[in-house]
């Protein structure tokens, strides 16, 4: 049986979507990721995770999984021509109106599955605007936690593998190895920007930055070293981990 929401009919809807179902909706970006991986990275990152969560336990709880946000808040990357984005605005008025609309169905849990850090900010916002608006229990996620946000990034990249890095271009190729050029990659590491023990990815100072205040490129972390294997590793154990996660979402009640 399908657990595409899409793929249900009008009057479907009112039986297969209940109040201890949970609807996945995967969110994520067309944007440059520098010369060697396509705009599309993190729309099929997202994509591919909530497909495979949703194999792996769409059943057991209950998931119907929402057509995945293509296009979303990429202005850091707007320099470069290829990326579509949204302003945070139009990103949060989006949600607020596909919320309304699932407002529409018996749901009450709305998991956001992010594949794109640019919007982790903007998610956690609407994560309470949603549950005050309109009562929903609302929960993000993502198939990896940026490294600005407390996610891992490898020694080699000095905890800076945050754009078009080791683990996204391995996690890519794994997915779409057709469409990785790792030969026009080279180690884009802002080495410097190491040894700050505050101001710095994850630090105790956040600071506002565009992908291209690093170097002209817009990658930021050291692809070369990439593989098809250590993508799989680390795509099938996001799965497991994010599957073991959907099954504490499922019965999650504020501890009352
Ligand atoms: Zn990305």
């Amino acid at each position: 049986m399908s657990r595409r929401y899409e793929d249900l009919t009008g009057p479907e809807i009112a039986n297969a979507v209940s109040a201890s179902s949970i609807l996945l909706l995967p969110v994520g970006a067309v944007e440059q990721h520098g010369p060697h991986l396509p705009l599309s990275v993190d729309h099929v990152i997202a994509h591919e995770t909530a497909t495979a969560i949703v194999e792996e336990c769409g059943d057991e709880l209950d998931i119907w999984q929402l057509p995945t946000i293509s296009i979303s808040k990429s202005n850091e990357h707007a320099w470069s021509a290829g990326t579509l984005s949204l302003s945070p605005d139009t990103l949060l008025a989006m949600l607020r109106d596909i919320s309304r609309s699932i407002s529409a169905t018996d749901a009450e849990r709305l998991v956001l599955l992010n594949g794109h850090g640019g919007n982790t900010s903007h998610l956690e916002t609407a994560l309470r605007e949603l549950r005050y608006e309109f009562g929903l229990k609302t929960f993000l996620m993502h198939p990896f936690l940026p490294p600005a946000y407390g996610g891992a990034s490898t020694e080699n990249e000095l905890g800076m593998g945050i754009h078009g890095g080791l683990d996204e271009t391995s996690v890519f190729m794994h997915l779409r190895p057709d469409q990785v050029r790792l030969d026009k990659a080279t180690r884009r590491v802002p080495e410097a920007l190491a040894e700050n023990t505050h101001v710095k990815f994850g630090g105790s100072v956040s600071f506002g930055w565009l992908s291209n205040d690093f170097n002209p490129d817009g990658y930021i972390g050291d692809p070369t070293g990439a593989t098809a294997e250590r993508g799989k590793q680390l795509f099938e154990h996001s799965v497991a981990v994010l599957s073991e996660a959907m099954r504490e979402v499922k019965t999650f009640d504020f501890g009352r």
